[in-house]
């Protein structure tokens, strides 16, 4: 299941084996004109600095958010006048849509601005909060990973992302780990 919160949030980029392997791809044109043309949310005018510096503040406070998706209250008092206000900003007109057999709302902006932008990937996390399943959305638990998907499996019990690389390396890590445990006893 696609997520544009979740598209997004994963612009912060590592490799899975080193933490310093770390990549902003926010800071890259082409990373953000592909989501932005995939989810249909292209604004009128590129993104500068201060629209930037916005976006990676709603994404430092949307990645702790569903890091609390695992506790029991994840939302607090304060986190709603702070949603809200991400989705007052912008008025429009919503809209059935048909394109390639696929359904969809969509909200036509009265402008297509930044705050727009921003009260899409908000409004796509609060779709999964109230309509979906917000425990799925999890954080890859390989700590040089932190990638963030949804985890589709019956049970839910997915730790790690599907990149291969991390379910593997979790098992050598614990597997090395009891190795060196039994040779200290
Ligand atoms: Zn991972």
């Amino acid at each position: 299941m696609k997520h544009l919160f979740i598209d997004f949030l994963n612009s912060e980029h590592w490799d899975g084996l080193r933490e310093e392997s770390y990549e902003d791809r926010l800071g890259r044109p082409d990373w953000l004109e592909r989501l932005l043309t995939e989810w249909r949310i292209t604004p009128e005018v590129p993104a500068g600095e201060a629209e930037l510096a916005e976006l990676r503040r709603l994404r430092a406070w949307l990645r702790e958010l569903v890091r609390r998706l695992r506790e029991p209250h994840p939302i607090r008092e304060e986190d709603v006048p702070r949603l809200n206000a991400y989705l007052g900003g912008e008025t429009g007109v919503w809209q059935f849509a048909m394109a390639d057999g696929d359904y969809r709302i969509e909200r036509l902006p009265a402008r297509r601005s930044w705050e727009w932008v921003q009260s899409e990937i908000v409004l796509s996390f609060l779709r999964l909060l109230t309509e979906g399943e917000p425990k799925r959305a999890k954080i890859c638990e390989n700590c040089c990973c932190n990638w963030i998907y949804y985890d589709s499996s019956k049970n839910q019990s997915r730790k790690w992302c599907d990149h291969g690389i991390c379910g593997n390396l979790m098992n050598v890590r614990r597997h090395r780990e009891r190795k060196k445990r039994s040779e200290e006893e």
